[in-house]
């Protein structure tokens, strides 16, 4: 964050300034670029809010929001309930952002000379956000107005968000191309282009992806995919018979450490395989183990997705599922795969 705004300001007193106002020392030009940097993340922030604030009106909770350099990103929890609700959650962004504009453009009118042109440069980039919002690729916001029109007409969620992806992702080359071929004719700046485009393609892949994931997993739980804990072996049971017994005899990927029910720690194959062979006979399992406190755990009660999350975060393969400090089974990635799989091939059960 700090980083980025210091990038912005050096950008500004660099390469936007010196044009804006030429007459201006280094040390104006630093000082013009800070209080310009500051009031173009407020723009970002006001930008964000607005989403947050339509957001908390339908009593949906936005637990953060995140300053991107192309505008911020809202974590807006849970889908949306209606294509009216969303269509005013994201038509709000970019329409403060071109409110903004106009504002900033008030003050120009009003105020000529070099603080009226740095003015008029804030209002252009407020004007920019907003029309680039506007473009209709999910997920921006102009893809999720797109996506509530066509969830309105009809009343299919998974085809309008596969719908405004697309177009998000055909705007995407759009951008490259042009990026690319600008470049090709000696500008430079037609990287940018490049860059936003590739963001914004892995955007829209991605928030299609997130959104079947989030629809096929909606309503399930831990305890409805878990699987029986296989018996955890003991903190001084040796590694050589751990892995003849547990890894080659039973093909367990993931080993827990434990007593007494309790879940003292866990170690995987990959710690298993940084520990030289010749070793494994002298070692024991407490020895190598990840304590309980550091491992990831969830309970039979977590929502799968939420559960999906933790562990795609933390690159993570299997946890444990945990009950009053008790283990009570094991939740891998396969298995959340495997339950994917039966609902998108038989259809939601709740119908
Ligand atoms: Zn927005």
């Amino acid at each position: 964050m700090a980083r980025v705004f210091a990038l912005v300001t050096w950008n500004l007193q660099g390469s936007v300034l010196p044009d804006l106002v030429p007459g201006w020392s280094p040390a104006a030009r630093w000082a013009a670029g800070v209080v310009s940097a500051l009031v173009f993340f407020i723009s970002v922030l006001l930008h964000e809010l607005s989403h947050a604030f339509v957001a908390l009106h339908y009593k949906m909770s936005v637990p953060s929001i995140t300053l991107f350099i192309f505008g911020g990103v809202s974590n807006i929890e849970g889908e949306m309930r209606t294509p009216g609700q969303e269509f005013r959650i994201a038509v709000v962004g970019p329409l403060t952002s071109l409110a903004l504009g106009l504002l900033l453009g008030g003050v120009w009118l009003a105020m000529p000379g070099d603080i009226g042109r740095i003015i008029m440069y804030l209002a252009a980039v407020n004007i920019i956000l907003g029309v680039f919002n506007l473009v209709p690729g999910f997920p921006l916001d102009g893809g999720r107005v797109l996506r509530a029109i066509i969830w309105a007409s009809s009343g299919d969620i998974t085809k309008s968000t596969r719908v405004a992806s697309r177009v998000g992702t055909a705007v995407a080359w759009g951008m490259i191309a042009l990026g690319v071929y600008s470049a090709l004719m000696g500008n430079l700046g037609g990287l940018w282009y490049v860059l936003i485009g590739l963001f914004l393609k892995t955007a829209s892949d991605n928030a299609y992806g997130q959104m079947v994931l989030e629809r096929a997993l909606e309503g399930v739980f831990v305890r409805d995919v878990m699987r029986e804990a296989p018996a955890p072996v003991e903190p001084q049971s040796n590694l050589k018979r751990v892995v003849e017994d547990r890894v080659i005899g039973r093909g367990e990927r993931s080993i827990f450490v434990g007593g007494e029910g309790r879940v003292l720690g866990l170690f995987t194959i990959a710690d298993l395989a940084a520990i030289p062979v010749d070793q494994l006979p002298s070692m024991t399992a407490g020895e190598i183990m990840i304590p309980a406190e550091r491992v990831v755990t969830v309970q039979p009660g977590t929502p799968l997705l939420e559960a999906t999350r933790a562990m795609t975060e933390r690159d993570i393969h299997q946890v444990p599922v945990v009950e009053d400090g008790r283990m009570v089974g094991v939740l891998s990635r396969g298995d959340v795969l495997q339950q994917l799989e039966v609902r998108q091939r038989f259809g939601r059960s709740d119908g």
